[in-house]
């Protein structure tokens, strides 16, 4: 069966990882290091920082930028669980603003109608890849003095445009903090892993901290806080703990695999921008399937899909979507929903009373949305596959 998303794993990336296994550090050495300094070279980015999963990355931004308890944080409900949950990890209220129908992203207007005085922070998702209205979010969370987050665990490597001018995902004067996922369904992978790219030395200087306990060795950065002769004698053993942190640290074979992934990142784009052509042409004259809308017609080229979320009206063809899957599944083609609404989540009606008809796009939307198949490793008869059953499944149905 073709699965809906896949890593691609090279010779290349075995030998690198193999290489960091042979090496004198297993865990936080050299490789870290250099796949920061890559990672952030790519987007001109001043400081790239590597932690041990895109959920990691998402709760440090939330310790970093010191949002805690009395906070409102403002996320998408179309987004994996992780991006509300952050907020909650630290004492804060996670809430969501609804989508637009055409990206799936955080609707500005909508944003600003949830806003409260206690909104400290928004998390703005790159649903499936296509950057969020970045510049329309912050309009309105500078404008309250709120930082900007965004979850670009779906845009690894994307571009996007505005006002004539093209900028990267990661490196724009719209987000304060920009989070990655490295799982192996992402566009690149570590196994597991993740980032955080800030221009900011403050935070920088903080969610380097906090990903190793709160513990620094580096002696400009002591306080001297412990000045008794005896334990405050800085000896070559000296280490202080200068705040609450995590062992959210990400290890050099990881990183080995990563510095390999990121060689070969502008080719797994350009191949999942190759698939997503073919099957927008394919299903351009299929009734009721409706391809995935972009926001800014100019981001078509610039886009890094992550994921090719189609709108199927099930109602409209007789069917459900469980047959739908189902039936697809049968004939070789795997597919996957994303997301059920995270403010529709157990966990959320029971903490924070959250329930239907908070956001009435997302819920409306969620029905109809199906990920079909997108990954650089795709053969072309796969697309074709795809393209062939999925075309025949909504015909005969
Ligand atoms: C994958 C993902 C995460 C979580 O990343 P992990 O590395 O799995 O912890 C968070 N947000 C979004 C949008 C994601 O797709």
């Amino acid at each position: 069966m073709i699965p809906y998303g896949r890593q691609s794993i090279s010779e290349d990336d075995i030998a690198r990882v193999a290489a960091a296994l042979s090496g004198d550090w297993l865990t936080t050495g050299p490789t870290v290091a250099e796949f920061e300094e890559q990672f952030a070279a790519r987007l001109g980015a001043k400081h790239a920082i590597a932690v041990a999963n895109g959920t990691a990355a998402l709760h440090l931004a939330m310790l970093a930028a010191e949002i805690g308890p009395g906070h409102r944080v403002l996320t998408t409900p179309n987004t994996f669980l992780a991006s509300a949950n952050a907020a909650a990890f630290v004492g804060a209220t996670p809430d969501f603003a609804d989508i637009d129908p055409v990206s799936l992203c955080l609707d500005p207007d909508a944003l600003a109608e949830q806003w409260q005085p206690d909104t400290r922070a928004v998390v703005a998702v790159d649903y499936a890849g296509q950057t969020a209205d970045m510049p329309g979010i912050a309009k309105i969370a500078r404008r309250h003095g709120a930082l900007i987050i965004e979850d670009a665990c779906h845009a690894i490597g994307g571009r996007f445009e505005h006002d004539g001018q093209t900028w990267p995902v990661g490196n724009h004067p719209w987000a304060d903090m920009t989070t990655y996922s490295f799982h192996p369904v992402k566009t690149m992978t570590t196994g597991e892993g993740g980032m955080i790219v800030t221009n900011d030395d403050v935070l920088a200087g903080r969610l380097r901290l906090l990903r190793n306990h709160g513990m620094t060795r580096n002696p400009e950065d002591f306080t001297g806080l412990s000045t008794d002769e005896v334990f405050g004698e800085q000896g070559p053993w000296y280490y202080e703990m200068q705040a609450l942190g995590y062992n959210y640290r990400i290890t050099d074979l990881q990183c080995a695999l990563g510095l390999s992934q990121l060689q070969r990142l502008d080719a797994f784009i350009a191949r999942r921008q190759e698939i997503v052509a073919r099957y927008n042409d394919a299903f351009a004259d299929v009734p009721h399937l409706e391809s995935p809308g972009l926001r800014n017609p100019a981001d078509a080229e610039l886009t890094s899909w992550h994921l090719y979320t189609v709108r199927i009206d099930f109602a409209a063809l007789q069917t459900t979507r469980t047959e739908f899957m189902t039936k697809l599944r049968e004939r070789g083609v795997g597919s996957q929903v994303l997301y059920i609404p995270v403010h529709l989540q157990p966990w959320y009606r029971e903490t924070y009373g959250y329930g239907p008809g908070k956001c009435p796009n997302a819920e409306a939307i969620y029905p109809q949305l199906l990920s079909l198949p997108l990954f650089p490793a795709m053969t072309e008869d796969d697309v074709a596959t795809v393209i062939t059953e999925v075309r025949r499944l909504m015909e005969e149905t």
